[in-house]
């Protein structure tokens, strides 16, 4: 393209909210042969909510109501039978010293719900797995399978409740508390308005639409029925530090890809794409690491970026 060109399509894209790095970005935008969303936060809204407490008996089997609340000034008083609310404190404060959505989520649904949530004594992230704390002396475990698997705690008595709230595209998380299975809770997030309208404009265009994310195969599942990617072009339980190795073999095969995300797990990705995209509302690092923002925040503006790029380079020729 001709300087003039490019910087048209530059400004042009800035009108939209599309701001390219540089001419290169531009030039190689219309390429594309891949584009590989992040699911939270970039085809999802990230603004998870609690949905779901379910509680489980000693036998790991799900209470129907939860049964009689076990706290008493706050302390709980019995080992025997949590109720909801006991599960839900114990998750909160659990999580109420991490950062993540997830956690977020849990700790604001406590406290909508009237409970009072405190610090933990302890706690360590599991990074793509969960949290695990020290609340009164005892271990409390949020997390996924894998976090209780590998803390000697079976999961299988949830499975069915798991599967149930991942089929709904939620993310479902145990609760382990002394060693055992003592409930499920799950957080939902919605997804963005324009999701769709984006996944079938780039397939219409002949761009495989693809999706990472460090969620479950289930709730990745269910979430990429809803925006219209194909099953198998999902990439779930993708660790954080892992997401670029991911990208780096889709490419492998000779695709040219452009991965879309906006959190600081997605950098490494977005940063080895052949062009990386970050949501202008995500991370400093997800955005310094782009070559392409979306101001937006807009899935859409994914398909005006390849389109400028499209007119800008046809334009000249
Ligand atoms: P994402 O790609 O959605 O940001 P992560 O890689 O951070 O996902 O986490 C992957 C999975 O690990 C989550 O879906 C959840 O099951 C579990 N997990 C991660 N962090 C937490 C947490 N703080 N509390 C509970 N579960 C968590
Ligand atoms: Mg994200």
């Amino acid at each position: 393209a001709t300087p003039a060109a490019t910087m048209v399509g530059t400004t042009i894209g800035a009108q939209h909210g599309v701001l390219f790095k540089g001419g290169d970005i531009l030039e190689r935008a219309k390429d594309v042969d891949t584009v590989v969303f992040d699911k939270t936060g970039t085809l999802t809204e990230g603004q998870m909510e609690l949905t779901d407490v379910v509680v489980f008996d000693g036998e790991g089997q799900p209470v129907a109501d939860g049964g009689d609340p076990a706290v008493d000034g706050g302390q709980l008083t019995t080992h025997d039978q949590l109720s909801e609310d006991d599960v839900l404190r114990l998750a909160a404060t659990a999580e109420s010293g991490s950062e993540h959505p997830l956690a977020r989520a849990i700790v604001d649904g406590a406290e909508d719900r009237g409970i009072d949530v405190t610090d933990p004594d302890d706690f360590e992230n599991v990074p793509g797995h969960g949290i695990i704390a020290t609340v009164s002396n005892s271990e409390v475990l949020v997390g996924n399978r894998k976090l209780l698997r590998d803390n000697g705690i079976d999961p299988s008595p949830a499975e069915d409740t798991m599967e149930r709230l991942e089929n709904e595209g939620k993310t479902a998380m145990l609760v382990a508390y002394e060693g055992k299975l003592v409930g499920v809770v799950a957080d939902a997030d919605t997804v963005k308005e324009s999701a769709k309208d984006a996944v079938s404009q780039l397939q219409e265009r002949r761009v495989d639409v693809m999706m990472i994310t460090g969620d479950n195969e289930r709730t990745a599942r269910a979430v990429a029925e809803q925006v219209g990617i194909d099953p198998e072009n999902v990439r779930a339980e993708v660790l954080p530090e892992d997401k670029s190795n991911a990208v780096e073999a889709i490419q492998n095969d000779g695709r040219k890809a452009m991965m879309v995300g906006d959190g600081v797990n997605d950098a490494p990705a977005l940063a080895v794409a052949y062009v990386g995209t970050a949501i202008g509302s995500g991370t400093d690092v997800a955005i310094e690491a782009a070559d392409v923002t979306l101001m937006r925040d807009d899935p859409l503006d994914v398909v005006k970026a390849i389109r400028i790029s499209d007119a800008t380079l046809v334009k000249i020729k």
